[in-house]
């Protein structure tokens, strides 16, 4: 009998195996102790902490070699955390002042902890939450000792059917410490495409499923099942009709793979011989490694504010410099995109360094309003880069562009802090292109205005449709409404094109429509001949360029754009994919 779930699909790849569920949260008892006892606990307590720091360190020096970066600092987070006063201190006092038993002390204070998160407006802190319940159920388990252990399951040694795990929630640490060898995916009730999990399912290509609701309840261990992390299916106890359609899918995906992996070194040409540039989004200088790895021919987004985020001090210019210069040489020619700091909405500055909460964070200070707001934060940036623009070919990119006015301010400290850099001595490319993002309907719309003053564009679909659909992009309820083929986008990014080509500057877009081969097709028809996408994505863009006639696909795109009718467009559109 299938029984379909879905959820939220956040690494792709299609695997059937048998579900091992992992161990659910402990059940924790709750007793009053006695005066005499207290100390006992507090001493009980602080061992757990200690055993739990001692099995991340182990589990960290067992990261596989050439492993992510990130996974490291994953697990360095949730060390931190454990040492942190608020799972320290804070639950020590709980004990002594309640005189809970430590199970009991350490929940409270996960509830409080997670009541604080949750009520955050920033996604990105919102996810921190799964971070806490992740430590907190480590020690939780280490406190109830052996049950915990007797709970766990292994892979059965006989049996070589994938394992796919099933849990309320895994945490990073968890995902590398389950042994590899039959560990083939995961689904989770909780998480989302922004937590740490999602992210390094994806750069350890582990297909997964977040979200499925009561997944726990409804999966059993060692029944079947198949998920396609792509789509975000999952289905249990398929029948063998459902097996084998699943299979040939897995089939198909895997040559699919290994034919992209052929088009490496391919150049990225139209079957009628039209050039596309395809270069690489990354948020640390780390992700170059990625982008080369699949001949990325630059960098067309380098999201500068994740060297801001999760510290308590500000990069200074010297650190910027050094992480600009690092990208810029390990890219060997290739020209490397720098967009100043988009901080602020989802990714908010810490109050101490002047961060501000406005009532609706996406339409208040952040971006290039924040950055002029605050020269202090700015100059910095834009003297490092200026800087690093001696040491390779770089364009300056400016986030959130709406008016003519915010170009020239920046444009002028660009102007002072050249001098500036003269008579310091300083070296810098005088000649360094400045472009602008196209991400505000209005920027798109005077785009044509726009264009003689800038040396390119690079429109950023996250934002755009966000602010042409007036939706926010990290609001889950009303997400359903982002629409990538909205007519009011599509003329937005057709105009965009048609006002760059007029001026003679580059367009490129590095949303993460560009990265949808969903839409590659779709974009030639509309002329863009640049695309900036993550380099998970690139070989699979470049395989739906390879295949185009992007003349044919001009004509048909005009169609497309005369459309109002969202139906029309998405079967036109499924026509364009087809052919
Ligand atoms: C965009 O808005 O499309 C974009 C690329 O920028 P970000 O997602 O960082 O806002
Ligand atoms: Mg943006």
């Amino acid at each position: 009998m299938n029984l379909h779930l879905s959820g939220i699909g956040i690494s792709r790849g299609i695997v059937s195996g048998r579900v091992m569920r992992l161990s659910d949260w402990p059940q924790v008892s709750e007793r009053r102790l006695p005066p005499r006892r207290v100390e006992g606990e507090v001493s009980r307590y602080l061992a757990a902490l200690q055993r739990a720091d001692e099995e991340l360190g182990t589990i960290r020096s067992g990261i596989p070699a050439g492993s992510p970066p990130e996974i490291a600092g994953f697990i360095e987070a949730h060390q931190l955390m454990l040492r942190d006063s608020t799972l320290s201190t804070a639950v020590i006092e709980i004990i002594r002042a309640r005189r809970c038993n430590a199970e009991w002390a350490l929940k409270l204070q996960r509830d409080e902890l997670v009541t604080a998160f949750e009520s955050m407006d920033n996604p990105y802190l919102r996810s921190r939450r799964d971070d806490v319940d992740q430590v907190v159920m480590r020690v939780q388990r280490l406190l109830i000792e052996g049950a915990t252990r007797k709970n766990r399951q292994k892979p059965d040694d006989n049996d070589d059917t994938p394992l796919i795990l099933v849990a309320e929630d895994i945490s990073p640490a968890d995902i590398i410490s389950i042994p590899r060898r039959g560990v083939a995916a995961f689904v989770t009730e909780m998480g989302g495409p922004l937590s740490h999990t999602a992210i390094l399912a994806r750069s350890l290509r582990i297909p997964a499923v977040v979200g499925v609701h009561h997944a726990r309840r409804l999966l059993h261990n060692r029944e079947t099942l198949i998920i396609d992390g792509k789509r975000g299916t999952v289905v249990a106890s398929p029948d063998e009709k459902t097996l084998k359609s699943f299979r040939r899918l897995e089939r198909e995906d895997r040559r699919h793979q290994q034919h992209l992996r052929q088009l490496k070194g391919a150049p990225s040409c139209t079957r009628d011989g039209c050039n596309v540039s395809l270069q690489a989004n990354i948020e640390l200088p780390d992700d170059i490694g990625a982008a080369r790895r699949v001949n990325a021919e630059g960098v067309g987004l380098y999201r500068t504010e994740f060297l801001y985020l999760n510290r308590e001090d500000l990069p200074d210019e010297e650190e910027q410099l050094a992480a600009y210069r690092k990208v810029i040489r390990a890219m060997k020619g290739a020209p490397v995109t720098i967009r100043t700091l988009d901080l602020g909405a989802d990714k908010p500055l810490d109050p101490e360094h002047g961060g501000h909460i406005s009532p609706n964070p996406a339409l208040g200070l952040r971006a290039i309003r924040l950055c002029l707001n605050q020269p202090t934060l700015f100059r910095p940036q834009l003297r490092a880069l200026l800087r690093a623009s001696a040491y390779g070919p770089l364009r300056i990119m400016l986030p959130m562009i709406a008016s003519l006015e915010e170009l020239q301010r920046v444009q002028a400290l660009i102007g002072e802090i050249q001098t500036e850099l003269d008579e310091d001595g300083l070296r810098y490319d005088p000649d360094v292109p400045v472009g602008i993002m196209i991400e505000v309907p209005a920027a798109a719309l005077a785009s044509r205005l726009l264009a003689p003053h800038v040396d390119f564009f690079s429109i950023g679909t996250n934002d755009l449709i966000q602010y042409t659909l007036a939706i926010d992009r990290a609001d889950e309820e009303v997400n359903y409404l982002y629409d990538p083929l909205h007519p009011a986008v599509l003329q937005l990014i057709d105009m965009t094109i048609s006002a760059g080509k007029r001026a003679g500057i580059p367009v490129s877009m590095c949303g993460e429509m560009a990265g949808d081969p969903g839409y590659t097709r779709l974009l030639l028809g509309l002329g863009l001949n640049e695309f900036s996408v993550p380099p998970t994505t690139l070989l699979e863009v470049k395989h739906l360029i390879t295949t185009s006639d992007s003349s044919e696909l001009a004509r048909q795109c005009q169609r497309i754009l005369r459309s109002a009718s969202p139906a029309r467009i998405n079967h036109m559109l499924a026509e364009l994919n087809q052919a």
